[in-house]
């Protein structure tokens, strides 16, 4: 990564320019209403931008406006290798733009500086390049038919897709969603987090740059209930795909059971487990990775490994090399290259998480390391990691996504055990697994209800595997890999008898 020495990150940001309008139709517009709302850093708590606060009555402009480019067929029926073209050309501008994007990731969310460089923007362009290079290999079918008959099945694009978004990850999430969704020659109407709209409105001038057509590259920021909602809603939405919590998750299958049957793709979270074994030779490899898995993004990451389930033997052990690794990720000002914990979203949030820890210790569970507010004189909203200890998995703490830097330890006697405290949740994300003992290993991979099993890492592995949860962690598909354009396409059977 090029890092560059800290004065410059200010510099750079002190220097960037917000576009704040909504982007309907190929054109920035202010909203209908002629509304905004503010969108603050979290690491100063004061406001960057006043943004376009769309509603309905937008959402509608946009999403006619994806419906007449999908008609007129300019992308929709583009030859594959034309919108590959496209599609690469945008991924190119993102790298180009690549500090530019960053900064605006970490201003508007409060993660670190180094993560939006190393992950987010180049994870989004990696998203953007693998889906274009899919869309021109991937062939129909031809069925098995009497000889006087000529029958395909082929896909095709499903129409308008909408994109409700998180705050987490804003570039990245929607490039699992916009990347196959255009690959496939659909138009999308996107809504970001009213936190954080202002990467995706700059990736939309990169967008018509790059020479996406009129309407098919919409972006609507505003709130849930309001763009959200209407997105959700629109009789003239094909499909929504959500991430987010489970709360709002629902309302989604609410809203397109009460309009037309929209197709609805969930990702809404987890508690996920992250079991270490007691044969495990070397703690140091496996801690490096539990530390990922919770401290990563601060902890906002719906696949926070937040439940370390432990063999009671190695317990004490691991948790003392925890307590050691876990206090060298610096939490501070997302803008130094050597942070590595940042701001907390918004006060809400912070609030929330610390009231949890209130909450664990009220349930006789145990701190042994952070549980505090930190760096409060910045205006900013920081907690340290914390770890708890002496967790039951009836406990709040244990059950429900706290979404910080909070990790719960448990502990269990034998592999059944672990297993069982692992799928007693009502969550299904991501699990991790650390052990020596390969068949062991693989045995317990199965047993796991969790839509992305690690073995001796904490990883989501790469574009080219499935992402989504079991039970109430999704619903309805999966981000990433081929199976992410099922959610975006049709399947059409074309029957033709032949005289
Ligand atoms: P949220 O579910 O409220 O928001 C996600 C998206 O849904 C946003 O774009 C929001 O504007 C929209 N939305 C909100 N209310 C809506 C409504 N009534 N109708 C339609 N759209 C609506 O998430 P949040 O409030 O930002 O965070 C709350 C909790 O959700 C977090 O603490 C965390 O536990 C979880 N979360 C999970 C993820 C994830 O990656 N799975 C991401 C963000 C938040």
């Amino acid at each position: 990564m090029n890092q560059q020495a800290p004065a410059t990150y200010h510099d750079a940001a002190t220097r960037l320019s917000f576009e704040t309008r909504a982007f309907i139709g190929g054109r920035f517009v202010e909203a209908n209403s002629g509304r905004t709302f503010e969108t603050v850093n979290p690491a100063t708590g004061k406001a960057l931008a006043r943004v376009a606060e769309c509603d309905a009555a937008d959402v509608d402009a946009a999403v006619a406006a994806a419906r007449a480019a999908f008609d007129k067929g300019s992308w929709s029926r583009m030859a594959p290798r034309e919108r590959k073209k496209t599609l690469l050309r945008l991924a190119d501008l993102m790298e180009a733009h690549r500090e530019e994007l960053a900064l605006l990731e970490t201003l508007d969310s409060g993660k670190p500086i180094a993560d939006a460089l190393a992950v987010d923007v180049p994870d989004t362009v990696e998203t953007l390049r693998w889906h274009a290079e899919t869309i021109d290999k991937i062939y129909d079918q031809v069925s098995p038919t009497p000889r006087d008959v000529v029958s395909l099945i082929v896909r095709e694009p499903i129409g308008v897709v909408g994109g409700v978004l998180p705050w987490n990850f804003p570039l990245f999430v929607a490039g699992w969603k916009f990347a196959p969704a255009l690959a496939a020659g659909n138009s999308v109407v996107l809504k970001p987090a009213e936190q954080t709209p202002l990467s995706l409105l700059r990736l939309a001038a990169l967008a018509a740059e790059a020479g996406l057509p009129e309407g098919v590259f919409n972006v609507v920021p505003g709130f849930g209930e309001t763009a959200g909602a209407a997105i959700g809603r629109h009789p003239d939405v094909d499909c929504v795909s959500f991430t987010g919590s489970g709360e709002v998750g629902r309302l989604f299958l609410k809203y397109a059971a009460e309009s037309n049957m929209k197709r609805i793709v969930l990702e809404c979270g987890g508690k996920s487990p992250a079991i270490v074994m007691a044969d495990v030779a070397d703690l140091q490899p496996v801690v490096d990775q539990l530390a990922m898995g919770i401290l990563f993004c601060q902890g906002e990451n719906c696949s926070a490994g937040s439940r370390l389930i432990v063999h009671e033997k190695v317990k004490d052990r691991l948790l003392d090399q925890v307590k050691q690794t876990f206090s060298k990720w610096t939490v501070g000002d997302p803008l130094r290259p050597e942070t590595k914990i940042g701001a907390m979203i918004e006060e809400g949030h912070l609030a929330k998480v610390l009231s949890y820890i209130e909450t664990g210790r009220g349930e006789g569970a145990k701190v042994v390391l952070g549980g505090r507010r930190v760096l409060e004189e910045s205006g900013g909203w920081f907690v340290e990691p914390t770890v708890f200890d002496g967790v039951r998995n009836t406990m709040r703490i244990a059950r429900e996504e706290i979404f910080g830097p909070v990790l719960s330890t448990l502990t269990f006697a034998d592999a059944e055990e672990a297993v069982r405290i692992a799928n007693d949740t009502p969550y299904g994300l991501a699990a991790s697994l650390y052990t020596n003992d390969l068949n062991l290993a693989h045995g317990m991979a199965r047993a796991l209800r969790a839509g992305t099993v690690s073995v001796n890492c904490y990883s989501e592995g790469d574009m080219a595997v499935p992402f989504g949860g079991f039970k109430e962690s999704g619903f309805g598909g999966r981000d990433k890999s081929l199976l992410a354009h099922d959610q975006y396409t049709e399947t059409k059977t074309i029957w033709i008898q032949l005289r």
